[in-house]
């Protein structure tokens, strides 16, 4: 029952109504800040500098060398094995993510040089059933780790994920094993992974491929985590420190290499591939 709520909850959210929003409220310091001045400034909140979440074409465009993108994601398709049904069929709930984003599922990328380092860059899709992993997720992510070995390239990966997909149940925890093994073939190359945490990036996906890059970087304010500050306060029945699960907390116990804003960012992963990718080093030894 209480499963069923969390559902319907969710998806009465925002009243099903899609009308374009000109002005967002800033969360952190509550300015209102005009739409078009926020994507210009990376949906960065230009007041207070608190990171909105950002679609992933958006994330793509930002770190990849100009014209050099050409997309390798999109053709494996989610399928519903299980028939799940909660308060609606999951295919049903499928469709509709599809349609509001024009991808098949919760993952958007390709292949790309970064700072002149031929890379598979991958972006996982907040919009879509909130970047939960799912088969596809699973599978575009141990491809596009297989790509990169085969062809020389660096991985970097933009998690955005609120963790497994539910509604596939086993078969959405199998992804966490499945990337994790998938990441091999790039060690067993010494090619370098670069995983970036933003917000959010919870559940599987940080016990998983999130947190088994050589680096890992994080946008400020970004809550990650396994389970939620919710569900930990609930289970230990202790108040949590502040900042808990944040991560320039997590920065300070261990978990993460460096918190980087997101106007620096490019300019940071193109540093360390250039430092970490075999033909970085070469080039620079040229
Ligand atoms: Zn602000």
């Amino acid at each position: 029952m209480a499963l069923d709520r969390l559902f319907r909850r969710r998806r009465t959210r925002g009243g099903g109504r899609d009308v374009p929003e000109l002005w967002l409220k800033c969360p952190s310091c509550e300015a209102q800040v005009y739409k078009k001045d926020l994507e210009a400034n990376f949906m960065v909140c230009p007041q207070c500098g608190h990171h909105f979440r950002m679609g992933v074409r958006e994330r793509v465009q930002m770190l990849a060398d100009e014209d050099t993108f050409s997309e390798t994601t999109g053709r494996v398709h989610p399928q519903d094995p299980l028939r799940f049904s909660d308060t609606e069929p999951y295919s049903e709930r499928l469709s509709r993510y599809q349609q509001k984003t024009g991808r098949p599922d919760a993952i958007y990328g390709g292949t790309c040089t970064i700072g002149g380092v031929p890379s598979l860059l991958l972006a996982m899709d907040y919009a879509f059933a909130g970047g939960s992993m799912g088969s596809v997720v699973g599978e575009e992510i141990a491809r596009g780790a297989e790509q990169a070995a085969a062809e020389g390239r660096a991985l970097v990966i933009v998690a955005a994920s609120g963790g497994a997909r539910m509604q596939e149940a086993a078969l959405s925890l199998m992804q966490m094993a499945k990337t994790t093994m998938a990441l091999d073939r790039l060690w067993e190359k010494r090619l370098p992974y670069v995983s970036i945490m933003s917000d959010p990036t919870t559940g599987g996906v940080t016990a998983s491929f999130a947190a088994l890059a050589d680096v890992i970087l994080a946008e400020p304010g970004a809550l990650i985590g396994f389970a939620g500050p919710r569900v930990i306060k609930q289970t230990i029945r202790q108040d949590l420190p502040e900042g808990f699960q944040r991560s320039e907390f997590l920065l300070q116990h261990g978990m993460l290499d460096r918190v980087t804003p997101r106007s620096e960012l490019k300019a940071v992963l193109a540093q360390i591939l250039g430092l970490l990718h075999p033909e970085g080093v070469r080039n620079d030894g040229a």
